[in-house]
């Protein structure tokens, strides 16, 4: 039905969250009616951000050096690790404004039935930076859904096993169950994290 090229940019826009074939064959005949220029200014910031966007080596935050923001910033404080299941969930709570310390992205949640297991996440490397000696709290920030949970509770369990000293908290009710992280608004963030409890 479609030129080859033409076809081939449906196929790529289509496979982005939430764009169905309509909308990507929309966004494909927006992108060939609009000037050269502007169309690819489009496919350059896609290229610059999968080449200069990395993981931050200590927290795996997206990072576009050896280190992000948050772990290059001295004023952070390192004793005080927030676990988040994305780097979105990072940008989410830094909104908040009320957490000062640095966080660790497991890099999603674990999930057996769909093959995601703890050696599939950063947990491995979240003991690490605890057993270093100089964590005081791990606030447990997953999502609050069943994969979230049952995240919560894994890591709960090892930093327990791994550094019984170290206080771990989990994210105080009030957030919507079964939403994620990203879709709560500021406020309602803010006094979970403030209200944490310990698990
Ligand atoms: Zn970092």
């Amino acid at each position: 039905m479609y030129a080859p090229p033409v076809q081939r940019l449906i196929t790529e826009l289509s496979r982005l969250p939430g764009v169905g074939g309509r909308t990507a064959q929309r966004l494909a005949f927006h992108l060939l009616r609009v000037n050269e220029e502007e169309a690819l200014a489009l496919a350059d910031a896609i290229r610059e951000v999968k080449q200069r966007i990395g993981l931050c080596e200590v927290c795996f935050n997206l990072a576009d050096g050896p280190r992000c923001r948050i772990c290059a910033d001295e004023r952070r404080d390192p004793e005080l690790i927030c676990v988040v299941e994305e780097p979105s969930d990072v940008i989410s709570i830094e909104r908040t404004h009320e957490f000062r310390g640095r966080y660790h992205v497991l890099g999603g949640a674990l999930s057996p039935i769909d093959g995601i297991d703890p050696e599939d996440l950063k947990i491995a490397e979240l003991y690490a930076r605890v057993a270093e000696g100089a964590v005081r709290e791990v606030v447990i920030a997953t999502n609050p859904t069943t994969t979230g949970e049952a995240t919560a509770l894994h890591i709960a369990e090892g930093v327990r096993t791994q550094a019984p000293d170290v206080a771990v908290t989990r994210l105080a009710s009030g957030l919507p169950v079964g939403a994620d992280l990203e879709y709560a608004d500021e406020l309602t963030l803010g006094r979970a994290l403030a209200g944490r409890r310990a698990v």
